[in-house]
């Protein structure tokens, strides 16, 4: 800690035991060692002394032995000249000032001093009963206790709501020239207590003790620790109680004594005045413990963010029903206010780490025209590009984020979202347009969710989301290659090398008895979600969608069998899907839900399969469009001869390995065969099939079987002469 900061710690601490005892001595005068000293309302005597002592304090004679415990810790303050490790002197300054600061509040009650009318002073256990309950399972996201008045009323009035919007509860502590924060809001019409989550403590910095021995009563009452467990109660308050300190203006040094104390306890400090010198080393604290934040605007943000305080949004403030319900709602054409995406328009989205100052919590930006400008029934290119920081946040976690994007936006009644990455389709309801659902509306849910779902490892969500066709074009351009990069991280991992797969059951909102199961070879269907995604989506979220499945006694290598993949499936399909094979399309090959990148078909004249991507909307050569192909592939049931797949598994040693592998395609659409050709390239190159891709025949080659087979004839495709499919 720096020397300045610690010296007026010190300073201010020794004021605070000299003040206790001196208010002790005159104590002791007027009632003797047997008055009677509590505080009302509470089981836990001196709470703090109780803690950090051990001490159940009932007489005034008892409080002797704290003052002198005080007198012990006070270090001396440093010398200018003199540069020493600070850290454990100021930490002593702090507990030295917990312990005074009790005990002249306590003699404040013995004495019958009033409290401020409008302020609590000491803080009930009934209270702590009532709101710490939700303080320690994460209801309640945190509190604030704010030290002095702030520069202007409008500035006290943004700070105390920009933390009741996020659930936190704020304390107001302390005056500067005999000016307090709740004179200000007050002022401004403010309503304080207990029920608009701001209550005044105090008027003077003493009153800090009643904020900080309830908070201790938090580890005494719900982590269950004994009196004297010091150790114990200070960990649990700096693991499980995320309090934080504002101060406003110069610190003077009972503020840092306070401050001190803070501290200790793991509550880290945010200044808004620019001579405070900062203490960054972390330990004490979670993250810094005194950290300086000049803008107004950003001192809530930065508060959360140094204290790691999971926020959570309570409510979607969107103009339509909002609920899991929704999630498999689909919107029909006749209903559809407007589209984007899939064969009608360019639509993307995407979800990145950003660093941690690079963005602002809720922030969602618009650009574009919004869905007034859509002509009815159209369509428009769309772009959603979230951004997400969070001191736990890793990249690996950006694809699952990202996933969750399919379900958060389609629990919004009257909005249907399929697809994934720069494959999304989506539509809006006339009936949601009318009831005045916008753009912004869909950022409202995104930074919503992901606080709700992932505020462990998420602590601000900014997002941005587009109609310009030029910033559409720009962004898919841009993220394809990060698409890749994920879809790499899993190159050289074998099935064979692992013995856990990762399910998904993301989807069995629209199809209840669908299990994906991902394999290093064989990624989600969807394409969204590799070997990894799952791995790391379970590490997030180890009661979630994405379960280890343990592979087990392999039952049949050659169609990619095991005991343990077909007792997982068959239990998450509910009873529906008795066995699994990995490898197949012909023997209880994967069930599809409905989100499928491909569809991979039978084309039992050429003794081959075809493959079809949603974006191609022409004929196939089995006379089905990839639209009436889904209609009966997807719902979550077995489908022998007719699969839904991630397009890259087209690539993978395991496609299809049981039916004879990538030798049996013979058709699929030209820009899907360009998008694969150097992974197919590869892939055949390895299988020795030289020139291969370009004995696929694709749309300008054959729309129908006749085509097809005159095609295949003509450049000696290997299908025709492998085993016959059936
Ligand atoms: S398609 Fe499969 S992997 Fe993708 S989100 Fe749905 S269940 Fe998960």
């Amino acid at each position: 800690m720096s020397r300045e900061v610690i010296a007026a710690a010190i300073r201010g601490a020794t004021d605070f035991v000299e003040e206790a005892e001196a208010a002790l001595n005159q104590a002791l005068q007027a009632k003797g060692e047997d008055g009677k000293v509590e505080f009302p309302g509470t089981a836990f005597y001196l709470p703090m002394t109780y803690a950090l002592m051990g001490l159940e304090v009932k007489k005034l004679g008892e409080l002797k032995a704290v003052v002198a415990h005080c007198r012990e810790l006070l270090p001396e303050v440093p010398a200018e000249e003199l540069w020493l490790p600070y850290l454990g002197d100021g930490l002593d300054a702090g507990i030295a000032t917990l312990l005074a600061l009790e005990t002249t509040c306590a003699l404040r009650y013995m004495n019958g001093d009033p409290i401020e009318e409008g302020c609590t002073g000491f803080i009930s256990d009934t209270i702590l009963r009532e709101l710490g309950i939700q303080l320690v399972d994460g209801r309640m996201p945190g509190f604030a206790a704010i030290l002095g008045p702030a520069p202007s009323n409008e500035i006290a009035v943004h700070t105390v709501r920009e933390l009741q919007k996020r659930s936190i509860l704020t304390f107001l502590l302390c005056n500067r020239d005999g000016k307090s924060m709740k004179d200000q809001l007050i002022q401004e019409g403010v309503e304080l207590g207990w029920d608009t989550y701001i209550v005044p403590v105090g008027r003077d910095t003493q009153s800090a003790i009643y904020v900080l021995n309830w908070a201790m009563r938090g580890a005494l009452t719900f982590g269950g620790h004994k009196k004297g467990d010091w150790q114990k109660c200070l960990k649990y308050t700096k693991d499980r109680i995320f309090a934080f300190g504002i101060t406003f203006g110069p610190i003077p040094d009972d503020w840092y004594a306070v401050g001190a104390a803070a501290i200790d306890m793991g509550f880290p400090v945010i200044s808004d005045d620019e001579s405070t010198p900062e203490v960054r080393p972390t330990g004490v604290t979670t993250y810094e413990a005194l950290v300086r934040r000049t803008d107004h605007d950003q001192i809530v943000p930065t508060c959360i963010e140094v204290r790691g305080v999971k926020v959570k949004v309570e409510e979607i403030d969107i103009p339509v029903s909002y609920s899991p319900a929704f999630e498999g709602e689909r919107v029909r054409r006749e209903d559809m206010h407007v589209q984007f995406g899939g064969k009608y328009s360019k639509a993307v989205e995407v979800l990145e780490a950003a660093e941690l100052d690079e963005i602002n919590d809720g922030e969602i930006t618009v650009r574009g025209g919004d869905f007034d400008r859509a002509e009815e029934g159209g369509a428009m290119d769309l772009a959603i590009r979230v951004q997400v920081t969070g001191r736990k946040m890793k990249s690996d976690f950006e694809g699952i984020l990202e996933r969750q994007m399919h379900r958060y936006c389609n629990e919004a009644m009257g909005f249907m979202h399929t697809g994934q990455r720069d494959q999304i389709w989506c539509r809006l309801s006339k009936a949601t347009f009318a009831a005045g659902f916008r753009l912004k509306h869909i950022g409202t849910i995104l930074h919503a969710k992901l606080h709700d779902e992932y505020g462990g490892i998420v602590d601000k969500v900014a997002v941005t989301v587009t109609t310009e066709p030029e910033e559409v074009a720009a962004l898919i351009t841009r993220v394809r290659p990060i698409y890749n990069a994920r879809d790499e991280r899993v190159a050289g991992m074998t099935d064979e090398s692992v013995d856990t797969f990762y399910s998904c059951t993301l989807c069995q909102s629209f199809a209840p008895n669908h299990v994906c199961i991902i394999t290093p070879e064989r990624l989600g269907l969807c394409g969204a979600y590799n070997w990894l995604d799952g791995q790391a989506a379970y590490e997030i979220n180890p009661t979630g969608c994405n379960q280890p499945v343990a592979k087990g006694r392999c039952v049949n290598e050659a169609v990619g069998e095991w005991e343990g993949v077909n007792q997982f499936v068959r239990e998450r399909s509910n009873g529906a899907v008795e066995r699994f094979s990995a490898y197949s399309l012909m023997e209880n090959p994967m069930t599809s839900c409905g989100c499928f990148e491909c569809i991979l078909a039978i084309v039992p004249e050429a003794n081959g399969v075809m493959i079809v991507n949603r974006e191609y909307p022409g004929d196939t050569p089995i006379g089905m469009p990839f639209s009436t192909l889904a209609g009966s592939v997807g719902g979550g049931a077995q489908t022998p001869g007719f699969l839904g797949v991630g397009r890259l598994y087209l690539a993978s040693r395991k496609f299809i390995s049981a039916e004879g592998g990538l030798p049996r395609l013979v058709w699929m659409p030209k820009e899907l065969k360009e998008y694969m050709r150097d992974r197919l390239e590869e892939r055949s190159a390895a299988m020795n099939l030289e020139g291969f891709v370009d004995r696929i025949a694709d749309e300008s080659i054959a729309t129908t079987s006749e085509e097809l087979l005159e095609h295949l004839a003509k450049v000696d495709h290997p299908a025709l002469k492998m085993d016959p499919l059936f």
